[in-house]
């Protein structure tokens, strides 16, 4: 099996590609629109500089070469979403080529990062289509891979280890992902395209797996052609789409000009699969765990920077889990001196904004004393508690709210009192 994917994110700009228009995308439709993005006849792009460094930033996560004079072609066809008649994008001269993205065991290979513009948007109705041009030339990042997917699972690691490297480059990752699927199991490559979404995504690939199977399966031939996929049924469908890549025309966009990369500082790229695993080997501590906690977490990848053994990366992750807000770097350097693994999230985030004192080093004669006060109340709590340990819960709380101590350790107390026979 072989999946190749074109995945399309917006970068996050606050002005168009080639015009000064808003990127919000939430407005009034046709609010944020110009002759540029509209596509009249003698309105001329200019192309927005941000672009290239946040592209050539990108590129370089994806461990692709960032060329050294980028250019922009005009992709010729006819449809209402572009009104001029072309889409203007890359190909050659593509800011990004030759990258890579390691999953378990292997790179999958990635053949370029191109820049361009987003179409209209189309909405359809019933018997009318209506176009909001707020979206029209807004930038994106098209991340053509090799097919070197080879399975569901791999699929899944890729899309997981792409978006966490481009939500370290500033994309919006919940913002609406656009992919073209390219999939064959035989000979005949089938290209589903237009997916919207992660979830659609994978839906689409594993329709295709069990189609393309079956159709194997039957010594049916797999024809070699352009399908959508439809969302409320789950399936893809042949398309009236003819186009393959050689008919579209490609050509040299003359209203731009070749633009030079060189003065571009690009930053060292955060990898978040190595972070994990840097922190991970120097520590000996869980990776899948770290991988959790800072994938999608800049807070959680910036409080990693606190940590510097393996106790301290325990707590850490605790506190990555627990809070809701970003704590201070001084309160972070008090959490770790402290014993605060007990603290529930309550008392966690009060303690963040310092609403809440250092937590006292528990008494536990005191804790034991108290349960077997409470445990003492109800005579037939011990019974019952043979039955069904939850019986005991209200002591949990009773005592959690008074003291910085564990449900596991309450547990145990009141396991260990009513084995003694104590009450
Ligand atoms: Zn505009």
């Amino acid at each position: 099996m072989k999946i190749g994917l074109e995945v399309h994110v917006a970068l996050p700009t606050k002005t168009k590609l080639f015009c000064s228009d808003s990127t919000s995308y939430s407005d009034e439709p046709n609010t944020n629109i110009c002759p540029v993005c509209m596509g009249f006849p003698g309105s001329k792009p200019v192309l927005n500089k941000e672009t290239l460094i946040l592209s050539a930033n990108i590129a370089t996560a994806l461990h692709c070469r960032v060329i050294e004079r980028t250019s922009f072609v005009r992709k010729v066809y006819f449809y209402p979403d572009l009104p001029k008649g072309y889409q203007i994008t890359q190909t050659e001269g593509a800011i990004g080529n030759g990258g890579s993205v390691a999953i378990s065991g292997k790179e999958v290979r990635i053949r370029r990062v191109q820049i361009e513009e987003d179409p209209a948007k189309v909405v359809r109705g019933e018997n009318y289509t209506l176009l909001d041009f707020n979206r029209s030339g807004i930038p994106l990042n098209e991340i053509v891979t090799e097919p070197d997917i080879c399975s569901e699972s791999e699929l899944k690691e890729f899309l997981v280890e792409l978006r966490s490297i481009l939500y370290y480059q500033g994309i919006d990752i919940d913002r609406e992902i656009k992919t073209d699927l390219n999939i064959s199991l035989a000979e005949e490559r089938v290209e589903v395209k237009n997916i919207t979404g992660v979830d659609s995504l994978l839906k689409a690939a594993r329709y295709e797996i069990l189609r393309q199977g079956s159709l194997l399966e039957e010594n049916q031939p797999v024809k070699r052609e352009t399908r959508a996929f439809d969302e409320k049924s789950g399936v893809t469908v042949s398309s009236r789409e003819k186009e393959t890549e050689e008919e579209y025309g490609f050509i040299f966009d003359t209203d731009l000009t070749f633009y030079d990369t060189k003065w571009i500082e690009v930053k060292k790229p955060v990898i978040p699969r190595l972070v994990a695993e840097k922190y991970s080997k120097k520590y000996g501590y869980d990776e899948e765990k770290l991988r959790e906690a800072i994938y999608l977490n800049r807070d959680n990848m910036d409080m990693l920077a606190y940590v510097d053994d393996g106790a301290a990366i325990e707590k850490v992750v605790n506190l990555m889990q627990k809070l809701r807000s970003k704590p201070t770097k001084e309160v972070i350097r008090r959490l770790l001196n402290s014993d605060i693994n007990n603290l529930s999230r309550e008392q966690l985030e009060r303690w963040v904004r310092g609403e809440f004192d250092e937590p006292e080093p528990v008494n536990m004669d005191e804790v034991r004393r108290e349960v077997a006060e409470l445990l003492r109340s109800d005579p037939s709590l011990s019974k019952r508690y043979k039955e069904n340990k939850n019986t005991v819960n209200f002591i949990i709380g009773k005592v959690k709210k008074k003291h910085n101590v564990s449900y596991n350790d309450i547990v145990g107390i009141v396991d260990s009192i009513l084995s003694d026979n104590q009450v």
